[in-house]
């Protein structure tokens, strides 16, 4: 059995050359940027207005001021405020020269092109020029782009930017017992989850997945399956048949057809009949058919993978909070990946009765982590969460 921590590492030293491609920034989210880009225009370009109201000298005590102008939104002012004047200004219209503050309109009364102000202004209500953001400075690393990314690209003024390209990702579900939803269930058979769960992770991170279908326990029919889809997919996800079981036939069959098995089993609960293998440039795991184990297992380590292909280093976001209550094993040999549920700072452990418990996902909002060696976590200890 391999270390988990050490199957992480072996999958985050693979390296990879993505081909990057230019893509227009509207539709860039979930792809991750492939190189570092600077700002390209101060931000904010000019010193604008923060609020709609009148623009004038801060130092000037007149009674009134008389109103030079009235400057919208996309304006250039016309005229240099001096002492005893004003320019009427809108929200992110240009600061006239002369003016250092902006009195609220809330603040002031208007009558026949005099502007009086009734309450004393406390702010400068002025965005100066450069003082979120100057050309040149970084913008972005290398990241999967959020909403707020491409707005900040955009406001940049970037048409298009590098994104690594995108992964093809194949699933074939094995097992003779699997009927796909909508289809008549008989005696012995099952619903095929995993296939649907596996391709939503995928689309999750933004990766396209191609359904191979469910293929029975049948070396033959596996071992064509999973050559036709080696050859078009850049990873190959497996579920089931990966174990010992006299009809688990996926590590033979990936070994038949000369794949080269990188780890198989690793010292993780659930999902210890793990495998990883290559074959040329397209990869594949083999994840246990249980489907709280193949979805840890995504989780995990095929998100780390996915992450690694398109050229960052996978970040789970964690929070940390304080353990609801005891939680006990009596075998201490593996990694343990337990689903719970967030009560604030509560970390509360979902009851689960194993890897085939799938329902109790539904309330997962983490994944806590038992130690090798750690039979016990005491109620009320402080624990990471690794968010899902
Ligand atoms: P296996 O890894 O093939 O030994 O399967 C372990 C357990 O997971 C068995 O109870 C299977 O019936 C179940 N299983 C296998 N594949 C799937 C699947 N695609 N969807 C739901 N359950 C599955
Ligand atoms: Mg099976």
């Amino acid at each position: 059995m391999l270390n988990p921590d050490a199957a992480l590492k072996m999958i985050n030293d693979l390296s990879f050359a993505p081909e990057v491609e230019q893509v227009p920034v509207a539709e860039t989210l979930g792809r991750v940027l492939a190189e570092a880009l600077p700002a390209r225009v101060d931000s904010p370009p000019f010193s604008k207005a923060a609020m709609d109201g009148y623009a004038l000298r801060s130092s000037d005590q007149a009674d009134r001021f008389r109103i030079l102008e009235m400057i919208a939104a996309g304006d250039v002012p016309e005229n240099r405020v001096a002492a005893g004047q004003c320019s009427k200004i809108m929200t992110g219209a240009m600061v006239p020269e002369g003016a250092d503050k902006i009195v609220r309109v809330e603040f002031t009364r208007e009558s026949e092109g005099w502007m009086t102000v009734v309450e004393p202004e406390p702010y400068e209500n002025i965005i100066y020029r450069g003082e979120n953001l100057r050309a040149g400075d970084p913008l972005l690393e290398p990241k999967m782009l959020r909403a707020q990314d491409i707005g900040v690209l955009s406001s940049q003024g970037y048409p298009s930017v590098p994104v690594a390209a995108v992964p093809l990702v194949g699933v074939i579900t094995t097992g003779s017992e699997l009927r796909a939803p909508g289809q008549q269930l008989d005696p012995g058979q099952i619903y095929d989850s995993n296939g649907p769960q596996l391709c939503a992770q995928v689309e999750a991170m933004h990766a396209r997945c191609r359904s191979y279908g469910t293929v029975p326990d049948e070396p033959k029919q596996l071992a064509a399956a999973i050559e036709g889809a080696l050859g078009e997919c850049d990873l190959l996800l497996l579920s089931g048949g990966v174990s010992m079981g006299d009809l688990d036939f996926v590590p033979g069959v990936l070994k038949s057809l000369g794949a080269e098995i990188l780890f198989h089993k690793l010292a993780v609960k659930p999902g210890k009949p793990t495998l990883f293998a290559r074959k040329e440039r397209s990869f594949v795991f083999g994840l246990p058919g249980n489907p709280v184990s193949t979805f840890i297992i995504f989780e995990v380590f095929v998100k780390a993978f996915l992450f690694r292909w398109m050229g960052i280093a996978s970040t789970p976001r964690q929070v940390s909070g304080t353990l609801a209550q005891t939680v006990k094993r009596r075998d201490a040999e593996r990694l343990e990946y337990r689903p719970v549920r967030l009560e604030k700072r509560r970390i509360v452990p979902l009851s689960y009765h194993g890897s085939s418990h799938l329902s109790a996902l539904r309330e997962a909002e983490g994944l806590i982590r038992v130690e090798i060696g750690t039979t016990r976590l005491e109620e009320g200890s402080e624990l990471d969460v690794r968010l899902l």
